[in-house]
């Protein structure tokens, strides 16, 4: 695929070092730009501070730069903007769309058993659908809640979100239109109280204010493009094209994933590797 002009991002979280699939799609990414004359960026998706490391930042400057890619800078790093999510949010909060979520893992449990099979107890892409529970709270209780200093999710209100939306469609490269439907998601969380953002939110703004033409990410992540695509016309942006590209796995046939130490980049370059090595074993 050769699309001209196009800008393309590789968005690692620095939660562990590089391995084989992040270079595949690292050099996905950036060869797609490059064919098309066009611009790759690198973005670090560090918005859960808990798990991710400023040592595993460098490292993947690092990797990335052994491989022999070249990105421009400056590097977008999402903790530096949590302000600009909070805008986001706030916009979707005066369309009404957004509403605190005070469940545990263990309510929701709990609302599952009690529900017991009724319809809308289903599962979506990343496990069972929120029940609803906090949907309709009042003010005042929301209120109380909060002062209580309780800690909560904000999710957004997908039935609302998609009526205020209307039909969408989005792009994939090669393939031609899809049928937004975020609604197999339900009422995704778009960040909470210790973590101003989430991944859905964080990387639909950054695309757009990245001016992302092209996102290629991996075909894991196919089906979120649905939400992302929501957020886009909530949001008023343009939306970007998409292609997806395959899961590299391992001798056993398991994807490649942070668990395999043997396989991160600097495992195999200590091991003697070189980037034409690493280029052959993943066949880009
Ligand atoms: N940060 C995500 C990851 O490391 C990928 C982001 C994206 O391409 O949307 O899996």
């Amino acid at each position: 695929m050769i699309v001209k002009n196009v800008v393309t991002r590789f968005a690692p979280s620095p939660s562990g070092y590089l391995h084989l699939g992040h270079a595949y799609s690292a050099l996905f990414a950036a060869e797609t730009a490059g064919r098309g004359l066009g611009r790759f960026l690198l973005r670090i998706e560090d918005i859960d501070k808990g798990r991710c490391k400023p040592a595993y930042e460098a490292a993947i400057y690092e990797d990335l730069a052994w491989l022999g890619l070249d990105w421009e800078q400056p590097v977008r790093r999402q903790s530096d903007h949590f302000e600009v999510y909070r805008q986001a949010l706030t916009q979707l909060g005066y369309k009404g769309l957004i509403y605190h979520c005070f469940c545990t893992r263990k309510d929701i449990a709990a609302e599952f058993e009690r529900a017991g099979r009724a319809p809308h107890n289903i599962a979506g892409p990343d496990g069972p659908l929120y029940p609803g529970t906090c949907r309709h709270m009042s003010d005042d209780e929301r209120d109380f809640r909060l002062g209580r200093g309780d800690p909560f999710a904000l999710r957004l209100n997908m039935e609302k979100a998609c009526e205020s939306a209307g039909l969408l469609t989005w792009q994939e490269a090669d393939i031609g239109g899809h049928l937004a439907t975020p609604q197999i998601f339900g009422d995704v969380v778009l960040a909470r109280k210790d973590t101003p953002s989430s991944y859905h939110l964080s990387v639909t703004v950054d695309d757009h204010l990245q001016g992302v033409t092209l996102v290629t990410r991996g075909e894991d992540l196919r089906l979120v493009t649905h939400v992302h695509r929501l957020l886009q016309a909530l949001l008023n942006f343009k939306a970007p094209d998409y292609t997806f590209h395959r899961m590299l796995a391992g001798d056993d046939g398991r994807r490649y994933a942070k668990r395999d130490r043997s396989l991160t980049l600097r495992g195999l370059r200590g091991a003697g590797e070189t980037p034409g090595d690493i280029r052959r074993r993943i066949g880009i």
